[in-house]
Protein backbone atom coordinates (compact mmCIF):
# COMPACT_ATOMS: atom_id res chain seq x y z
CA UNK A 1 0.00 0.00 0.00
CA UNK A 2 0.96 3.47 -1.21
CA UNK A 3 2.25 5.70 2.05
CA UNK A 4 -0.20 7.83 3.00
CA UNK A 5 0.24 11.67 3.05
CA UNK A 6 -1.05 13.71 5.33
CA UNK A 7 -2.74 17.43 4.34
CA UNK A 8 -5.03 19.26 6.73
CA UNK A 9 -7.29 20.03 3.38
CA UNK A 10 -8.13 17.77 0.82
CA UNK A 11 -10.31 19.29 -2.03
CA UNK A 12 -11.79 17.60 -4.53
CA UNK A 13 -12.19 19.65 -7.58
CA UNK A 14 -10.48 22.07 -9.41
CA UNK A 15 -13.25 24.34 -10.32
CA UNK A 16 -13.57 27.90 -9.22
CA UNK A 17 -15.02 26.66 -5.69
CA UNK A 18 -11.75 24.34 -5.33
CA UNK A 19 -9.35 26.56 -6.98
CA UNK A 20 -11.09 29.56 -4.34
CA UNK A 21 -10.55 27.32 -1.22
CA UNK A 22 -7.06 26.71 -2.40
CA UNK A 23 -6.24 29.64 -2.44
CA UNK A 24 -7.52 30.76 0.68
CA UNK A 25 -5.80 27.54 2.01
CA UNK A 26 -2.44 28.55 1.15
CA UNK A 27 -3.38 32.16 2.85
CA UNK A 28 -3.99 30.41 6.14
CA UNK A 29 -0.57 28.67 5.76
CA UNK A 30 -2.55 25.40 5.83
CA UNK A 31 -1.24 22.26 3.60
CA UNK A 32 -3.49 21.33 0.99
CA UNK A 33 -4.06 19.16 -1.95
CA UNK A 34 -6.62 19.26 -4.49
CA UNK A 35 -7.69 16.63 -6.16
CA UNK A 36 -9.18 16.87 -10.39
CA UNK A 37 -10.23 14.85 -12.60
CA UNK A 38 -9.94 16.64 -15.66
CA UNK A 39 -6.24 17.93 -16.94
CA UNK A 40 -6.90 21.21 -15.85
CA UNK A 41 -9.18 23.55 -13.81
CA UNK A 42 -12.12 25.68 -14.51
CA UNK A 43 -14.83 22.53 -13.81
CA UNK A 44 -18.06 23.33 -15.48
CA UNK A 45 -15.73 25.30 -17.90
CA UNK A 46 -13.09 22.48 -18.34
CA UNK A 47 -15.79 20.42 -19.52
CA UNK A 48 -18.80 22.26 -21.51
CA UNK A 49 -17.09 23.29 -24.45
CA UNK A 50 -20.06 22.64 -26.65
CA UNK A 51 -20.94 25.23 -29.44
CA UNK A 52 -22.49 28.31 -27.97
CA UNK A 53 -21.66 27.66 -24.51
CA UNK A 54 -21.47 30.83 -22.34
CA UNK A 55 -22.45 32.21 -19.31
CA UNK A 56 -25.85 33.67 -18.52
CA UNK A 57 -24.78 35.78 -15.79
CA UNK A 58 -22.91 39.39 -16.62
CA UNK A 59 -19.03 39.14 -17.34
CA UNK A 60 -18.48 41.43 -14.81
CA UNK A 61 -20.58 39.58 -12.13
CA UNK A 62 -19.60 36.00 -13.07
CA UNK A 63 -15.91 36.72 -11.35
CA UNK A 64 -14.10 36.53 -8.48
CA UNK A 65 -14.40 39.20 -6.27
CA UNK A 66 -11.75 38.37 -3.63
CA UNK A 67 -8.69 40.27 -4.92
CA UNK A 68 -9.82 43.81 -5.94
CA UNK A 69 -6.65 43.79 -8.56
CA UNK A 70 -7.53 40.64 -9.95
CA UNK A 71 -11.00 42.42 -10.95
CA UNK A 72 -9.69 45.37 -12.24
CA UNK A 73 -6.54 43.92 -14.38
CA UNK A 74 -8.93 41.45 -16.05
CA UNK A 75 -10.54 42.05 -19.03
CA UNK A 76 -14.04 40.49 -20.20
CA UNK A 77 -15.24 41.11 -23.50
CA UNK A 78 -18.33 40.55 -23.98
CA UNK A 79 -21.69 41.36 -21.31
CA UNK A 80 -21.94 37.25 -21.45
CA UNK A 81 -18.62 35.21 -21.54
CA UNK A 82 -18.02 32.94 -23.56
CA UNK A 83 -16.77 29.42 -22.03
CA UNK A 84 -13.56 29.77 -23.99
CA UNK A 85 -12.98 33.12 -21.93
CA UNK A 86 -14.26 32.10 -18.81
CA UNK A 87 -11.83 29.07 -19.45
CA UNK A 88 -9.10 31.14 -19.98
CA UNK A 89 -9.81 33.42 -17.25
CA UNK A 90 -9.85 30.35 -14.54
CA UNK A 91 -6.36 29.36 -16.03
CA UNK A 92 -5.08 33.08 -15.70
CA UNK A 93 -6.03 32.76 -12.13
CA UNK A 94 -4.33 29.48 -11.61
CA UNK A 95 -1.49 31.07 -13.17
CA UNK A 96 -1.46 34.26 -10.79
CA UNK A 97 -1.80 32.54 -7.75
CA UNK A 98 0.38 29.42 -8.57
CA UNK A 99 -2.37 26.92 -7.66
CA UNK A 100 -1.71 24.41 -9.78
CA UNK A 101 1.39 23.12 -7.91
CA UNK A 102 -1.08 21.87 -5.87
CA UNK A 103 -3.57 20.27 -7.54
CA UNK A 104 -3.33 16.76 -8.78
CA UNK A 105 -5.11 16.72 -12.32
CA UNK A 106 -6.37 13.10 -13.76
CA UNK A 107 -6.97 11.89 -10.47
CA UNK A 108 -10.50 10.79 -9.62
CA UNK A 109 -11.30 10.57 -5.91
CA UNK A 110 -12.95 7.24 -5.22
CA UNK A 111 -13.76 7.09 -1.43
CA UNK A 112 -13.45 9.14 1.72
CA UNK A 113 -13.80 7.41 4.93
CA UNK A 114 -13.48 9.20 8.71
CA UNK A 115 -11.55 7.86 10.73
CA UNK A 116 -12.66 8.27 13.92
CA UNK A 117 -9.47 7.01 16.59
CA UNK A 118 -7.79 9.57 14.29
CA UNK A 119 -9.90 12.56 13.36
CA UNK A 120 -8.52 11.95 9.70
CA UNK A 121 -10.37 11.74 6.24
CA UNK A 122 -8.81 8.84 4.57
CA UNK A 123 -9.06 9.74 0.94
CA UNK A 124 -8.10 7.53 -2.01
CA UNK A 125 -8.41 8.15 -5.72
CA UNK A 126 -8.58 5.93 -8.64
CA UNK A 127 -5.01 6.37 -9.35
CA UNK A 128 -3.99 4.95 -6.16
CA UNK A 129 -2.91 7.86 -4.21
CA UNK A 130 -4.18 7.65 -0.58
CA UNK A 131 -3.98 10.75 1.89
CA UNK A 132 -5.07 11.43 4.98
CA UNK A 133 -7.27 14.95 5.44
CA UNK A 134 -7.99 17.05 8.64
CA UNK A 135 -10.21 18.78 6.66
CA UNK A 136 -12.44 17.30 3.72
CA UNK A 137 -13.71 20.06 1.43
CA UNK A 138 -16.31 18.82 -1.80
CA UNK A 139 -15.89 21.52 -4.32
CA UNK A 140 -17.21 18.81 -6.86
CA UNK A 141 -19.46 21.28 -8.09
CA UNK A 142 -23.58 20.69 -8.97
CA UNK A 143 -23.81 20.38 -11.87
CA UNK A 144 -20.81 18.46 -13.04
CA UNK A 145 -21.95 14.61 -13.59
CA UNK A 146 -23.97 14.46 -17.13
CA UNK A 147 -26.88 12.52 -17.35
CA UNK A 148 -26.76 9.89 -20.42
CA UNK A 149 -30.60 8.75 -21.22
CA UNK A 150 -31.38 5.56 -21.05
CA UNK A 151 -32.59 5.66 -24.78
CA UNK A 152 -33.41 2.06 -26.10
CA UNK A 153 -30.76 1.51 -28.79
CA UNK A 154 -28.31 4.52 -28.21
CA UNK A 155 -24.77 2.63 -27.80
CA UNK A 156 -25.76 1.01 -31.85
CA UNK A 157 -25.73 4.19 -33.42
CA UNK A 158 -23.10 4.54 -35.80
CA UNK A 159 -22.91 8.12 -36.63
CA UNK A 160 -20.53 10.72 -34.23
CA UNK A 161 -22.37 11.15 -30.95
CA UNK A 162 -21.68 13.50 -28.31
CA UNK A 163 -22.80 14.57 -24.82
CA UNK A 164 -22.35 18.30 -24.45
CA UNK A 165 -20.98 18.66 -21.34
CA UNK A 166 -18.43 15.97 -22.26
CA UNK A 167 -17.39 18.16 -25.34
CA UNK A 168 -13.82 16.90 -27.55
CA UNK A 169 -11.21 19.62 -26.70
CA UNK A 170 -10.38 19.84 -30.43
CA UNK A 171 -14.25 20.64 -31.14
CA UNK A 172 -16.08 19.00 -33.96
CA UNK A 173 -17.05 19.70 -37.79
CA UNK A 174 -21.10 19.98 -38.57
CA UNK A 175 -20.74 21.66 -42.05
CA UNK A 176 -23.35 19.89 -44.18
CA UNK A 177 -23.59 16.85 -41.70
CA UNK A 178 -27.24 15.71 -40.50
CA UNK A 179 -27.20 16.80 -36.91
CA UNK A 180 -29.81 15.89 -34.47
CA UNK A 181 -29.57 17.51 -31.17
CA UNK A 182 -31.90 15.56 -27.89
CA UNK A 183 -32.78 18.13 -25.31
CA UNK A 184 -33.90 21.86 -24.96
CA UNK A 185 -32.18 22.94 -21.64
CA UNK A 186 -29.77 25.77 -21.12
CA UNK A 187 -26.82 23.63 -23.07
CA UNK A 188 -29.20 22.58 -26.78
CA UNK A 189 -30.71 26.52 -26.30
CA UNK A 190 -27.30 27.75 -26.70
CA UNK A 191 -26.03 25.17 -28.90
CA UNK A 192 -29.32 24.81 -31.47
CA UNK A 193 -28.10 28.25 -32.80
CA UNK A 194 -24.82 28.10 -33.70
CA UNK A 195 -24.95 24.39 -35.11
CA UNK A 196 -27.56 25.08 -36.96
CA UNK A 197 -25.43 28.21 -38.70
CA UNK A 198 -23.18 25.01 -40.48
CA UNK A 199 -25.48 21.75 -40.18
CA UNK A 200 -26.22 20.67 -43.26
CA UNK A 201 -30.03 19.66 -41.31
CA UNK A 202 -30.57 20.15 -37.97
CA UNK A 203 -33.39 18.29 -35.77
CA UNK A 204 -34.71 19.17 -32.38
CA UNK A 205 -36.00 16.59 -30.40
CA UNK A 206 -37.91 18.60 -27.78
CA UNK A 207 -39.90 16.66 -25.13
CA UNK A 208 -40.47 19.60 -22.87
CA UNK A 209 -40.19 22.96 -24.21
CA UNK A 210 -38.25 25.38 -21.82
CA UNK A 211 -38.76 29.23 -21.45
CA UNK A 212 -36.14 31.09 -23.36
CA UNK A 213 -35.20 34.69 -23.16
CA UNK A 214 -32.63 36.47 -25.37
CA UNK A 215 -29.08 37.55 -23.49
CA UNK A 216 -29.00 40.92 -25.70
CA UNK A 217 -25.06 40.03 -25.92
CA UNK A 218 -22.89 42.67 -26.73
CA UNK A 219 -19.05 43.63 -26.29
CA UNK A 220 -18.41 45.09 -24.03
CA UNK A 221 -17.65 48.99 -24.37
CA UNK A 222 -13.89 50.12 -22.92
CA UNK A 223 -15.63 53.39 -21.40
CA UNK A 224 -18.41 51.65 -19.65
CA UNK A 225 -15.98 49.37 -17.71
CA UNK A 226 -13.97 51.70 -17.04
CA UNK A 227 -16.46 53.69 -15.47
CA UNK A 228 -18.47 50.19 -13.76
CA UNK A 229 -14.85 49.23 -12.32
CA UNK A 230 -14.58 52.79 -10.59
CA UNK A 231 -17.67 51.42 -8.15
CA UNK A 232 -17.03 47.75 -8.00
CA UNK A 233 -16.82 46.68 -4.73
CA UNK A 234 -20.31 48.92 -4.41
CA UNK A 235 -21.14 46.58 -7.34
CA UNK A 236 -20.03 43.29 -5.28
CA UNK A 237 -21.71 44.65 -2.73
CA UNK A 238 -25.00 44.60 -4.22
CA UNK A 239 -24.23 41.20 -5.79
CA UNK A 240 -23.41 39.82 -2.69
CA UNK A 241 -26.61 40.74 -0.54
CA UNK A 242 -29.05 42.18 -3.23
CA UNK A 243 -32.26 40.22 -4.84
CA UNK A 244 -30.88 39.73 -8.02
CA UNK A 245 -29.07 37.13 -6.57
CA UNK A 246 -26.00 38.06 -8.37
CA UNK A 247 -26.94 37.79 -11.81
CA UNK A 248 -25.88 41.28 -12.83
CA UNK A 249 -28.44 43.48 -14.95
CA UNK A 250 -25.32 45.97 -14.86
CA UNK A 251 -25.23 49.60 -14.89
CA UNK A 252 -22.78 51.81 -14.18
CA UNK A 253 -24.03 53.07 -11.33
CA UNK A 254 -24.43 50.16 -8.38
CA UNK A 255 -27.32 50.28 -6.76
CA UNK A 256 -30.43 47.04 -5.80
CA UNK A 257 -32.06 45.59 -8.95
CA UNK A 258 -35.54 46.31 -7.96
CA UNK A 259 -38.69 44.80 -9.87
CA UNK A 260 -41.16 47.85 -11.14
CA UNK A 261 -43.87 46.32 -9.52
CA UNK A 262 -44.59 44.18 -6.55
CA UNK A 263 -47.62 42.44 -8.15
CA UNK A 264 -49.65 41.82 -11.40
CA UNK A 265 -52.58 42.58 -9.66
CA UNK A 266 -54.17 45.83 -10.45
CA UNK A 267 -51.96 46.21 -13.60
CA UNK A 268 -53.99 46.18 -16.57
CA UNK A 269 -52.37 44.09 -19.75
CA UNK A 270 -50.69 47.14 -21.13
CA UNK A 271 -48.79 48.19 -17.99
CA UNK A 272 -47.88 44.48 -17.04
CA UNK A 273 -46.25 43.97 -20.57
CA UNK A 274 -44.78 47.45 -20.79
CA UNK A 275 -42.55 45.87 -17.85
CA UNK A 276 -41.68 42.62 -19.32
CA UNK A 277 -41.05 44.05 -22.93
CA UNK A 278 -38.46 46.36 -21.30
CA UNK A 279 -36.77 43.05 -19.73
CA UNK A 280 -37.04 41.14 -22.86
CA UNK A 281 -35.18 44.86 -24.75
CA UNK A 282 -32.77 44.71 -21.91
CA UNK A 283 -32.02 40.33 -21.77
CA UNK A 284 -30.59 38.65 -19.09
CA UNK A 285 -32.38 35.98 -16.36
CA UNK A 286 -32.94 38.69 -14.49
CA UNK A 287 -36.12 39.41 -16.81
CA UNK A 288 -38.78 37.11 -14.09
CA UNK A 289 -37.86 40.37 -11.83
CA UNK A 290 -40.09 42.69 -13.48
CA UNK A 291 -42.76 41.76 -10.97
CA UNK A 292 -41.69 41.02 -7.45
CA UNK A 293 -44.34 37.69 -7.06
CA UNK A 294 -43.41 35.89 -10.15
CA UNK A 295 -42.41 32.90 -8.41
CA UNK A 296 -44.84 33.42 -5.81
CA UNK A 297 -48.42 34.31 -7.53
CA UNK A 298 -49.85 31.69 -10.09
CA UNK A 299 -51.23 34.65 -11.68
CA UNK A 300 -48.71 36.88 -12.06
CA UNK A 301 -46.87 33.91 -13.45
CA UNK A 302 -49.35 32.91 -15.75
CA UNK A 303 -49.05 36.25 -17.22
CA UNK A 304 -45.69 36.27 -17.68
CA UNK A 305 -45.58 33.13 -19.37
CA UNK A 306 -48.37 34.29 -21.97
CA UNK A 307 -45.96 36.81 -23.00
CA UNK A 308 -43.43 34.92 -23.41
CA UNK A 309 -45.85 33.04 -26.05
CA UNK A 310 -46.66 35.95 -27.83
CA UNK A 311 -43.04 36.41 -28.42
CA UNK A 312 -42.88 33.03 -29.54
CA UNK A 313 -45.72 32.98 -31.85
CA UNK A 314 -44.31 36.79 -32.95
CA UNK A 315 -40.89 35.20 -33.69
CA UNK A 316 -41.70 32.00 -35.13
CA UNK A 317 -43.51 32.06 -38.49
CA UNK A 318 -44.28 28.50 -38.85
CA UNK A 319 -47.81 28.34 -36.61
CA UNK A 320 -47.10 24.38 -35.53
CA UNK A 321 -43.76 25.16 -34.71
CA UNK A 322 -44.56 27.73 -32.79
CA UNK A 323 -47.52 25.88 -30.88
CA UNK A 324 -44.98 23.55 -30.04
CA UNK A 325 -42.22 25.56 -28.66
CA UNK A 326 -44.34 27.29 -25.75
CA UNK A 327 -44.27 25.38 -22.41
CA UNK A 328 -47.27 24.45 -21.04
CA UNK A 329 -46.67 21.94 -18.27
CA UNK A 330 -44.20 24.13 -15.87
CA UNK A 331 -44.75 27.69 -14.20
CA UNK A 332 -42.29 29.82 -15.89
CA UNK A 333 -39.04 30.22 -13.52
CA UNK A 334 -39.67 26.79 -11.82
CA UNK A 335 -37.22 25.46 -14.12
CA UNK A 336 -33.94 27.51 -14.73
CA UNK A 337 -34.73 30.06 -17.29
CA UNK A 338 -32.68 29.72 -20.53
CA UNK A 339 -31.20 32.67 -21.99
CA UNK A 340 -30.59 32.31 -25.65
CA UNK A 341 -29.32 34.02 -28.65
CA UNK A 342 -31.43 33.82 -31.48
CA UNK A 343 -32.84 30.30 -30.14
CA UNK A 344 -36.77 30.31 -31.60
CA UNK A 345 -35.52 32.80 -34.96
CA UNK A 346 -33.34 29.61 -35.51
CA UNK A 347 -36.77 27.70 -36.07
CA UNK A 348 -37.07 30.03 -39.44
CA UNK A 349 -34.54 28.21 -40.90
CA UNK A 350 -35.13 25.78 -43.78
CA UNK A 351 -32.33 22.96 -42.61
CA UNK A 352 -33.97 23.38 -38.86
CA UNK A 353 -36.43 21.06 -37.71
CA UNK A 354 -38.61 20.59 -34.77
CA UNK A 355 -39.91 17.46 -33.50
CA UNK A 356 -42.25 17.04 -30.89
CA UNK A 357 -41.41 14.03 -28.43
CA UNK A 358 -44.83 14.39 -26.63
CA UNK A 359 -46.65 13.84 -29.81
CA UNK A 360 -44.36 11.27 -31.80
CA UNK A 361 -41.90 9.97 -29.14
CA UNK A 362 -38.56 8.21 -29.86
CA UNK A 363 -38.82 4.69 -29.90
CA UNK A 364 -34.77 3.80 -30.10
CA UNK A 365 -31.75 5.49 -31.14
CA UNK A 366 -30.65 3.10 -34.79
CA UNK A 367 -27.38 2.42 -36.31
CA UNK A 368 -28.26 5.25 -38.98
CA UNK A 369 -30.37 8.08 -36.54
CA UNK A 370 -33.47 8.26 -34.62
CA UNK A 371 -36.74 5.76 -34.80
CA UNK A 372 -39.75 7.72 -33.86
CA UNK A 373 -43.30 6.29 -33.34
CA UNK A 374 -44.34 7.92 -36.35
CA UNK A 375 -41.15 8.11 -38.96
CA UNK A 376 -37.32 7.90 -38.76
CA UNK A 377 -34.98 10.41 -38.64
CA UNK A 378 -31.50 9.79 -40.42
CA UNK A 379 -28.40 11.68 -38.54
CA UNK A 380 -24.63 11.74 -39.17
CA UNK A 381 -24.54 13.04 -36.02
CA UNK A 382 -26.36 13.12 -32.49
CA UNK A 383 -25.80 15.73 -29.61
CA UNK A 384 -27.06 14.91 -26.49
CA UNK A 385 -27.74 17.77 -24.29
CA UNK A 386 -29.88 16.09 -21.70
CA UNK A 387 -28.44 17.90 -18.41
CA UNK A 388 -27.12 16.18 -14.98
CA UNK A 389 -27.52 14.32 -12.31
CA UNK A 390 -27.95 17.72 -10.10
CA UNK A 391 -26.81 18.99 -6.38
CA UNK A 392 -25.90 15.17 -5.50
CA UNK A 393 -24.46 13.18 -8.67
CA UNK A 394 -20.96 14.44 -7.77
CA UNK A 395 -21.00 14.16 -4.10
CA UNK A 396 -22.86 10.21 -4.14
CA UNK A 397 -20.50 9.20 -6.72
CA UNK A 398 -17.07 8.98 -4.32
CA UNK A 399 -18.02 6.54 -1.59
CA UNK A 400 -18.37 8.80 1.17
CA UNK A 401 -18.46 7.51 5.23
CA UNK A 402 -18.79 9.33 8.04
CA UNK A 403 -18.68 8.16 11.81
CA UNK A 404 -19.37 4.72 12.38
CA UNK A 405 -18.91 3.74 9.20
CA UNK A 406 -22.54 5.66 7.71
CA UNK A 407 -22.55 5.83 3.72
CA UNK A 408 -23.59 9.54 2.73
CA UNK A 409 -25.52 7.19 0.00
CA UNK A 410 -27.78 5.46 3.13
CA UNK A 411 -27.62 9.21 4.90
CA UNK A 412 -29.57 11.01 1.74
CA UNK A 413 -31.36 7.52 0.33
CA UNK A 414 -34.43 9.88 0.90
CA UNK A 415 -32.72 13.36 -0.56
CA UNK A 416 -30.21 14.90 1.03
CA UNK A 417 -29.97 16.51 4.23
CA UNK A 418 -27.51 19.40 5.30
CA UNK A 419 -27.33 22.04 7.88
CA UNK A 420 -27.08 25.28 5.60
CA UNK A 421 -25.83 23.20 2.28
CA UNK A 422 -22.69 23.38 4.16
CA UNK A 423 -22.40 20.57 6.57
CA UNK A 424 -24.25 16.81 7.18
CA UNK A 425 -24.79 15.44 11.24
CA UNK A 426 -22.63 12.72 11.70
CA UNK A 427 -19.81 13.94 8.68
CA UNK A 428 -17.42 15.62 11.19
CA UNK A 429 -14.72 17.86 9.66
CA UNK A 430 -16.40 17.92 6.00
CA UNK A 431 -17.92 20.60 4.57
CA UNK A 432 -19.56 20.77 0.72
CA UNK A 433 -18.91 24.20 -1.09
CA UNK A 434 -22.41 24.92 -2.73
CA UNK A 435 -24.13 21.71 -1.29
CA UNK A 436 -27.69 21.23 -1.75
CA UNK A 437 -29.90 23.13 1.42
CA UNK A 438 -27.82 26.56 0.21
CA UNK A 439 -28.52 29.07 -2.69
CA UNK A 440 -26.18 27.63 -4.90
CA UNK A 441 -27.91 26.71 -8.62
CA UNK A 442 -30.46 29.63 -7.87
CA UNK A 443 -27.46 32.06 -7.81
CA UNK A 444 -25.04 33.65 -9.47
CA UNK A 445 -22.46 30.66 -8.45
CA UNK A 446 -19.55 33.19 -8.13
CA UNK A 447 -21.29 34.49 -5.06
CA UNK A 448 -22.62 31.80 -3.31
CA UNK A 449 -18.76 29.84 -3.66
CA UNK A 450 -17.15 32.75 -2.62
CA UNK A 451 -19.71 33.19 0.36
CA UNK A 452 -19.11 29.19 1.06
CA UNK A 453 -15.54 29.58 0.89
CA UNK A 454 -14.94 32.51 3.31
CA UNK A 455 -17.26 30.70 5.52
CA UNK A 456 -15.42 27.73 6.02
CA UNK A 457 -11.84 30.32 6.34
CA UNK A 458 -13.69 31.56 9.05
CA UNK A 459 -14.76 28.30 10.87
CA UNK A 460 -11.08 27.02 10.47
CA UNK A 461 -9.84 30.38 11.70
CA UNK A 462 -12.00 29.86 14.88
CA UNK A 463 -10.91 26.17 15.39
CA UNK A 464 -7.34 27.51 15.11
CA UNK A 465 -7.62 30.06 17.23
CA UNK A 466 -9.16 28.13 19.93
CA UNK A 467 -7.33 24.91 19.72
CA UNK A 468 -10.26 22.96 18.67
CA UNK A 469 -9.59 20.08 16.28
CA UNK A 470 -13.62 18.69 15.29
CA UNK A 471 -16.45 20.42 14.16
CA UNK A 472 -19.75 18.70 12.99
CA UNK A 473 -23.15 19.74 13.07
CA UNK A 474 -26.00 18.24 15.31
CA UNK A 475 -28.93 16.22 13.94
CA UNK A 476 -31.15 18.98 15.46
CA UNK A 477 -29.24 21.81 13.27
CA UNK A 478 -29.85 19.87 10.49
CA UNK A 479 -33.13 19.01 10.83
CA UNK A 480 -34.70 21.94 11.47
CA UNK A 481 -32.57 23.10 8.95
CA UNK A 482 -34.19 21.38 6.24
CA UNK A 483 -37.44 21.78 7.40
CA UNK A 484 -36.68 25.40 6.42
CA UNK A 485 -35.53 25.19 3.17
CA UNK A 486 -38.72 22.94 2.05
CA UNK A 487 -40.59 25.66 3.83
CA UNK A 488 -39.35 28.52 1.77
CA UNK A 489 -39.77 26.47 -1.36
CA UNK A 490 -43.07 25.68 -0.54
CA UNK A 491 -44.25 29.14 -0.79
CA UNK A 492 -42.98 29.47 -3.84
CA UNK A 493 -44.41 27.70 -7.60
CA UNK A 494 -40.43 26.03 -7.75
CA UNK A 495 -41.83 22.05 -6.49
CA UNK A 496 -44.39 22.45 -9.48
CA UNK A 497 -41.61 22.79 -12.02
CA UNK A 498 -40.47 19.26 -12.09
CA UNK A 499 -36.95 20.29 -12.65
CA UNK A 500 -33.10 18.73 -11.32
CA UNK A 501 -33.98 21.38 -9.11
CA UNK A 502 -36.23 18.36 -7.48
CA UNK A 503 -34.30 15.36 -8.64
CA UNK A 504 -37.35 15.15 -11.37
CA UNK A 505 -35.26 14.52 -14.35
CA UNK A 506 -33.29 11.56 -12.75
CA UNK A 507 -35.59 8.08 -12.51
CA UNK A 508 -35.67 6.94 -9.22
CA UNK A 509 -34.00 10.11 -7.49
CA UNK A 510 -36.17 11.13 -4.31
CA UNK A 511 -37.95 14.70 -5.49
CA UNK A 512 -36.39 17.03 -3.10
CA UNK A 513 -36.41 20.83 -3.83
CA UNK A 514 -32.65 21.18 -3.48
CA UNK A 515 -31.45 24.81 -3.52
CA UNK A 516 -32.84 27.26 -0.53
CA UNK A 517 -34.96 29.59 -1.96
CA UNK A 518 -34.93 32.61 -0.13
CA UNK A 519 -31.85 34.12 -2.03
CA UNK A 520 -28.07 35.28 -1.54
CA UNK A 521 -29.20 37.74 0.19
CA UNK A 522 -31.15 36.72 3.47
CA UNK A 523 -28.92 33.55 3.18
CA UNK A 524 -26.03 35.32 3.82
CA UNK A 525 -27.95 36.73 6.85
CA UNK A 526 -28.79 33.57 8.19
CA UNK A 527 -25.23 32.28 8.21
CA UNK A 528 -23.78 35.65 9.91
CA UNK A 529 -26.40 34.95 12.69
CA UNK A 530 -25.23 31.53 13.20
CA UNK A 531 -21.28 33.11 13.34
CA UNK A 532 -22.62 35.77 15.65
CA UNK A 533 -24.29 33.23 17.61
CA UNK A 534 -21.57 31.40 18.73
CA UNK A 535 -21.66 29.29 15.19
CA UNK A 536 -25.22 28.05 16.52
CA UNK A 537 -25.81 24.52 15.27
CA UNK A 538 -21.94 23.51 15.09
CA UNK A 539 -20.18 21.41 17.77
CA UNK A 540 -16.58 21.89 18.43
CA UNK A 541 -14.53 19.42 19.96
P1 LIG B 1 -17.51 22.73 -11.09
O1 LIG B 1 -17.13 23.81 -11.97
O2 LIG B 1 -18.54 21.76 -11.56
O3 LIG B 1 -16.18 21.95 -10.70
C1 LIG B 1 -16.22 20.75 -10.00
C2 LIG B 1 -15.00 19.97 -10.40
O4 LIG B 1 -14.92 18.83 -9.54
C3 LIG B 1 -15.05 19.43 -11.82
O5 LIG B 1 -13.94 19.88 -12.54
C4 LIG B 1 -15.03 17.93 -11.66
O6 LIG B 1 -14.26 17.29 -12.65
C5 LIG B 1 -14.40 17.76 -10.30
N1 LIG B 1 -14.81 16.53 -9.63
C6 LIG B 1 -16.07 16.11 -9.34
N2 LIG B 1 -16.02 14.94 -8.70
C7 LIG B 1 -14.71 14.61 -8.58
C8 LIG B 1 -14.03 13.51 -8.01
N3 LIG B 1 -14.67 12.49 -7.43
N4 LIG B 1 -12.69 13.50 -8.06
C9 LIG B 1 -11.99 14.53 -8.64
N5 LIG B 1 -12.59 15.58 -9.21
C10 LIG B 1 -13.94 15.62 -9.16
N6 LIG B 1 -23.57 29.27 -12.98
C11 LIG B 1 -23.79 30.60 -12.95
O7 LIG B 1 -23.83 31.18 -11.88
N7 LIG B 1 -23.94 31.30 -14.11
C12 LIG B 1 -23.88 30.70 -15.32
O8 LIG B 1 -24.03 31.33 -16.33
C13 LIG B 1 -23.67 29.30 -15.37
N8 LIG B 1 -23.59 28.67 -16.55
C14 LIG B 1 -23.40 27.32 -16.56
C15 LIG B 1 -23.31 26.68 -17.79
C16 LIG B 1 -23.17 25.32 -17.85
C17 LIG B 1 -23.04 24.64 -19.17
C18 LIG B 1 -23.15 24.57 -16.66
C19 LIG B 1 -23.03 23.08 -16.70
C20 LIG B 1 -23.21 25.20 -15.43
C21 LIG B 1 -23.31 26.58 -15.37
N9 LIG B 1 -23.35 27.27 -14.17
C22 LIG B 1 -23.53 28.62 -14.15
C23 LIG B 1 -23.10 26.56 -12.92
C24 LIG B 1 -21.57 26.32 -12.75
O9 LIG B 1 -21.46 24.97 -12.50
C25 LIG B 1 -21.02 27.20 -11.63
O10 LIG B 1 -21.17 28.55 -12.00
C26 LIG B 1 -19.54 27.01 -11.29
O11 LIG B 1 -18.73 26.94 -12.41
C27 LIG B 1 -19.38 25.82 -10.39
O12 LIG B 1 -18.07 25.76 -9.93
P2 LIG B 1 -17.65 24.61 -8.93
O13 LIG B 1 -16.21 24.72 -8.72
O14 LIG B 1 -18.54 24.61 -7.74
O15 LIG B 1 -18.04 23.26 -9.69
P1 LIG C 1 -31.40 20.38 -18.57
O1 LIG C 1 -31.86 21.74 -18.32
O2 LIG C 1 -31.66 19.34 -17.55
O3 LIG C 1 -32.02 19.94 -19.95
C1 LIG C 1 -31.94 18.61 -20.39
C2 LIG C 1 -32.81 18.46 -21.61
O4 LIG C 1 -32.69 17.13 -22.08
C3 LIG C 1 -34.29 18.68 -21.31
O5 LIG C 1 -34.88 19.34 -22.38
C4 LIG C 1 -34.82 17.26 -21.17
O6 LIG C 1 -36.18 17.12 -21.45
C5 LIG C 1 -33.99 16.58 -22.23
N1 LIG C 1 -33.95 15.14 -22.05
C6 LIG C 1 -33.36 14.45 -21.05
N2 LIG C 1 -33.53 13.13 -21.23
C7 LIG C 1 -34.25 12.99 -22.37
C8 LIG C 1 -34.75 11.88 -23.07
N3 LIG C 1 -34.56 10.62 -22.64
N4 LIG C 1 -35.45 12.09 -24.21
C9 LIG C 1 -35.66 13.34 -24.65
N5 LIG C 1 -35.21 14.45 -24.02
C10 LIG C 1 -34.51 14.26 -22.90
O7 LIG C 1 -29.81 20.32 -18.85
P2 LIG C 1 -28.84 21.44 -19.43
O8 LIG C 1 -29.43 22.06 -20.62
O9 LIG C 1 -27.49 20.85 -19.54
O10 LIG C 1 -28.82 22.54 -18.29
C11 LIG C 1 -28.61 22.18 -16.94
C12 LIG C 1 -28.31 23.42 -16.14
O11 LIG C 1 -26.96 23.84 -16.36
C13 LIG C 1 -29.13 24.63 -16.48
O12 LIG C 1 -30.42 24.59 -15.93
C14 LIG C 1 -28.28 25.75 -15.94
O13 LIG C 1 -28.36 25.85 -14.56
C15 LIG C 1 -26.90 25.26 -16.31
N6 LIG C 1 -26.56 25.78 -17.64
C16 LIG C 1 -26.47 27.13 -17.80
C17 LIG C 1 -26.17 27.65 -19.02
C18 LIG C 1 -26.07 29.11 -19.23
O14 LIG C 1 -26.93 29.71 -19.80
N7 LIG C 1 -25.03 29.72 -18.80
C19 LIG C 1 -25.98 26.82 -20.11
C20 LIG C 1 -26.08 25.45 -19.92
C21 LIG C 1 -26.37 24.94 -18.68
P3 LIG C 1 -37.26 17.08 -20.23
O15 LIG C 1 -37.31 18.48 -19.72
O16 LIG C 1 -38.48 16.61 -20.86
O17 LIG C 1 -36.70 16.12 -19.23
Amino acid sequence: MAERQQFDLVIVGAGFAGMYMLYKAREMGLTARVYEQGDDVGGTWYWNRYPGARCDAESLAYSYSFDPELEQTWEWTERYATQPEILTYAQHVADRYDLRTYIHFNTRVASAHYNEAVNRWQVTTDTGEESLAHFLIMATGCLSVPMVPDIDGLDSFEGERYQASMWPHEGVEFSGKRVGVIGTGSSAIQAIPVIAETAGDLTVFQRTPNFSVPAANASLDDEWVDAFKKNYREHRRYHKLGLSSGFGDLEIEPRERTPDAETSDGLTDEAFDAIFEKRWQRGGAFFLGGVADTLINETTNRRAAGFVHKKIHEIVKDEATAAALCPDSHPIGTKRICVDTDYYTTFNRNNVHLVNLRENPIQRVTPTGVQLVDGHVDLDMLVLATGFDAMTGALLAIDIRGSNGQALADKWAEGPRTYLGLMMAGFPNMFAITGPGSPSVLSNMMVSIEQHVDFIVDTLSRMQAKGEARVETSLQAEDGWVDHVNEVANATLFPEGGSWYLGANIPGKPRVFMPYAAGVGAYREVCEDVVANDWRGFVFS
